[in-house]
């Protein structure tokens, strides 16, 4: 959204600088153009000024040696002499001399009325002017005793001609005029050498000498010399003439007066060159020009390239900060839910703790009635059988039978003899369960422990088996933990078989090299496949509630594993499950010795 203006005016400030760069170039090109113009202009102007001078110089000093010429061959006696002689035209005489010396075109003499008395072109045919009729104005004023003065204006073919006219005095009469024609051809063949176009305009604007001599004769407004480019003329004198005859180049126009005869000279030089020059300035400073902006146009290029690389990087640096930023808040998060798992499985194992604790104080419980309950039994029967025995011991007594009512006390002994075992049994029990491990008889094992299941094998009418070798054998652990063992596996077998019609457990114990085997097998439901990999753990039972904890098998595997040995639940092929421990044989004489 605000992307679009801004792109805006930066396209208008591209526009701006470009149009000032356009402006920036012209202003450049027209100044240098126009500066160049100038300087070879004005080294134009200087030459052709002193050249237009020098050819100045050549008219004026040509017209001035000879308005000297006719005052003073007028006064010359020799001239006067030649006016009253007499002598026909056709003799030049001393005007050829000084003609010739001269240099002048003609001389000749006349008498008052105009009529040629003698002249230096006589005998040259058509080279006379003649007499006074041609130079009326100059006859005219030589007779007023002046310096008579006309132009003869040429023509194309036909350079002009200049008269110089004085009077021939006779004391203070004047009896004649003496004339001197010169040809202007001579300043024309000086003029020549020049390479600027140069002419000579008399007062009223006609051309009288050139070095164009097609101009001869005509007046200067006939010669389309060109406008003036006023605007352009730089130096005082000076016009630029546009366009240009003849040569329709372009020229510079330089005057000059002939103060004398109000005449004025012009040369027109050539400024062809100089504009070609200040065309290539121009070309130059163009070619300058354009470079230069290249060369800006590729740095303000880069310059938007970095600009717009930096725009790029910065976002880039932003985004991943952003997701560095989204990251570390997503790890927080998870960091924060981990915490408050840990947190609850902290909790959660300690109220399991507490439970386990809690169970196996239960379980303790739960042997303790069992125990007792055994032991009522126990002690119950054999109290009953010593109650009456003593009561028919007392008859036989006192009907003087004594002999006989010995049978009975020796049974009462026998029985006392037996609770006397019970208690010591009972007594090892209870007694702490140490962790040192001894040599234990396990016939000692077996036999207390399946004593201790009697009534619990009656009352379910269980058959059990034992299958036990001749000698003992003796295993390294503590005797009440391993009792515990053995109970436990008795009396899971005892639960198992109360279903079946003819409840049978076995008891098997032999040597295995150096290992004593101990199974517990039964004829019950067996153990099923799915929860065989599970019997041993914790807390694992099948039975219904309050019958089982789970307790058992754990803990006699954690007690045969603590002495070295193994403890391994099967199936039988023909039913029923077996329970297999084994346990590393002691040195038998360690037992000998306790
Ligand atoms: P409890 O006897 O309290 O259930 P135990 O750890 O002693 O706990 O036994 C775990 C489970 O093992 C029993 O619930 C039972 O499913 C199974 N089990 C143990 N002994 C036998 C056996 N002889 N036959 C079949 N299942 C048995």
């Amino acid at each position: 959204m605000i992307r679009k203006p801004l792109r805006q005016t930066w396209r208008k400030l591209k526009i701006g600088i470009g149009a000032s760069l356009l402006l920036a170039t012209l202003l450049i090109l027209w100044l240098t153009g126009f500066g160049s113009l100038r300087i070879t202009l004005a080294e134009l102007e200087t030459g052709a000024r002193a050249n237009l001078a020098v050819q100045t110089a050549v008219l004026e000093r040509l017209l001035d040696k000879f308005r000297l010429l006719s005052p003073l061959l007028a006064r010359g006696p020799d001239i006067s002499d030649l006016l009253n002689e007499g002598r026909p035209p056709q003799d030049p005489g001393i005007t050829a001399i000084a003609a010739g010396m001269s240099g002048a075109e003609e001389i000749w003499l006349m008498d008052a009325a105009g009529n040629v008395v003698v002249s230096s072109q006589a005998g040259v045919p058509a080279g006379s002017i003649g007499g006074a009729d041609q130079i009326r104005q100059a006859f005219d004023l030589a007779l007023q005793g002046q310096l008579g003065r006309q132009l003869l204006p040429g023509t194309p073919v036909r350079a002009s001609n200049y008269v110089f006219a004085s009077p021939l005095r006779q004391g203070n009469e004047i009896t004649g005029v003496l004339a001197v024609r010169v040809s202007l051809d001579d300043v024309e063949q000086a003029w020549a050498l020049s390479k600027d176009t140069i002419f000579a305009l008399d007062t009223s604007g006609r051309v009288v000498v050139s070095n164009v001599p097609e101009w001869r004769g005509k007046l200067v407004s006939e010669l389309n010399l060109g406008r003036d480019i006023a605007d352009l003329s730089l130096f005082e004198g000076v016009e630029l003439l546009l366009p240009a005859a003849p040569t329709g180049d372009h020229h510079m126009q330089l005057k000059e007066d002939v103060a004398v005869l109000g005449w004025q000279v012009r040369s027109l030089v050539d400024i062809t060159d100089a504009r070609q020059r200040s065309g290539w300035a121009m070309l130059v400073a163009l070619l300058v020009c354009v470079i230069m902006a290249g060369g800006l146009a590729i740095l303000i290029a880069r310059r938007a390239e970095f600009v717009r690389q930096e725009r790029r990087t910065r976002a880039a640096a932003l985004r991943l900060e952003r997701r560095v930023q989204s990251r570390t808040s997503d790890l927080r998060k998870a960091n924060t839910h981990l915490e408050r798992e840990v947190r609850e499985r902290e909790q959660a194992e300690a109220n399991l703790r507490l439970t386990q604790a809690e169970l196996v104080q239960a379980a303790k419980l739960a042997t303790l009635g069992r125990m007792s309950a055994a032991l009522s039994h126990e002690y119950n029967q054999p109290l009953a059988a010593i109650r009456s025995d003593a009561e028919i011991a007392g008859m036989l007594i006192e009907r003087g039978r004594a002999g006989e009512a010995k049978t009975n006390l020796g049974r009462i002994e026998g029985m006392v003899t037996r609770m006397a075992e019970i208690a010591k049994t009972l007594k090892g029990f209870t007694r702490k369960s140490g962790t040192d491990i001894k040599p234990v008889s396990l016939r000692q094992v077996i036999d207390e422990a399946t004593l201790l299941l009697q009534p619990q094998i009656k009352q379910k009418k269980v058959d059990l088996s034992l299958d036990l070798p001749d000698a003992d054998i003796i295993v390294k652990g503590g005797r009440i933990r391993l009792e515990q063992v053995v109970i436990n596996l008795l009396s899971n077998a005892v639960d198992a078989v109360s279903g079946s019609p003819l409840p049978h457990v076995t008891l098997t114990l032999k040597r295995d090299n150096q290992e004593a085997v101990l199974t517990v097998s039964d004829n019950g439901p067996g153990i099923d496949a799915d929860v065989l990999p599970q019997i041993f753990d914790p807390f694992f039972t099948t039975k219904d509630v309050g019958a089982g904890l789970g307790l058992g098998l754990s803990i006699a595997y954690k007690i045969v594993h603590d002495f070295s040995g193994s403890l391994k639940a099967t199936n039988l092929d023909e039913g029923g499950a077996r329970f297999t421990m084994r346990l590393p044989i002691a040195d038998e004489t360690a037992l000998a010795a306790e």
